[in-house]
């Protein structure tokens, strides 16, 4: 009879200790294991007015007016932006404000390298800080010897396509680490020179990519660079030519 009690009362204590285990597991799900997804620092740097950014679940929409938020010749004279041309010796004849540039980019909020690359091909291939567009190296279906002619000071014309650069665009990246914009792997690009040496690079990718801490992150991670090497004959650096080494997605 004695040694039953015992033994009940042993029970009552397991259990109880049990309860008491199975109510701390459920307030460490509530708490410290649920990975919370917040907006990378980076979209911080994205200009306010020509672009729209949020999270929608575990990706990241970013929606722009595809216009650049700086002077340019393209911008027609009598717009408060419009510079005369210093560098474009034979400007495309169109216009910003003829364009709707608009465009829409999902990207992951956590892209990964996809372990194979993919080339970049015509069109907008990521969105820069500005609003405007990120197309690479080619122009129509050759490389930019005879387009360069028409690229602005910042690396920017009007092609067929709505305003988009293909050099370093030096309205607000001048070999320096600035951030350039996201291409559309999800990966960012920065300038010539990098946040976590203060110079240039040396372990880049082909596709001038690495990874390392940046001025918007103390956790390592994958980004591209502005490569700094010349472009033909030009004096200017190319933006990004790729290939993307994520996976890429479309902007429309
Ligand atoms: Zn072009
Ligand atoms: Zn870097």
């Amino acid at each position: 009879m004695r040694k039953q009690s015992l033994k009940l009362l042993f029970m009552l204590l397991i259990a109880t200790i049990t309860i008491l285990a199975c109510s701390s597991n459920s307030d460490d799900s509530d708490g410290g294991t649920g990975t919370t997804i917040t907006l990378h620092e980076a979209f911080s740097d994205f200009d306010v007015d020509e672009t729209d950014i949020y999270l929608d679940g575990s990706t990241v929409v970013i929606e722009t007016t595809g216009n650049p938020n700086h002077t340019t010749p393209y911008w027609g004279s009598g717009h408060a932006l419009y510079v005369a041309p210093t560098v474009a010796t034979n400007l495309t004849p169109s216009l910003i404000p003829g364009y709707d540039g608009s465009a829409t980019l999902r990207v992951p909020s956590s892209p990964t390298l996809a372990g194979s690359t993919t080339a970049t091909s015509l069109g907008a291939i990521g969105i820069s800080i500005s609003g405007a567009a990120i197309f690479n190296d080619q122009e129509g279906n050759g490389d930019l010897s005879s387009a360069v002619v028409s690229l602005d000071y910042s690396g920017g014309h009007i092609g067929p396509a709505e305003y988009h650069y293909h050099l370093e665009p030096k309205a607000w990246s001048d070999d320096d680490e600035n951030l350039i914009g996201i291409i559309s792997d999800g990966f960012f690009i920065y300038g010539r020179k990098c946040n976590s040496t203060s110079t240039y690079p040396t372990d880049l990718d082909t596709s001038g990519g690495h990874t390392s801490t940046t001025q918007h992150t103390m956790t390592a991670e994958y980004h591209y660079h502005v490569i700094n090497n010349l472009y033909t004959t030009t004096g200017r650096y190319l933006l990004f030519a790729g290939p993307y080494t994520g996976t890429p997605n479309a902007i429309n």
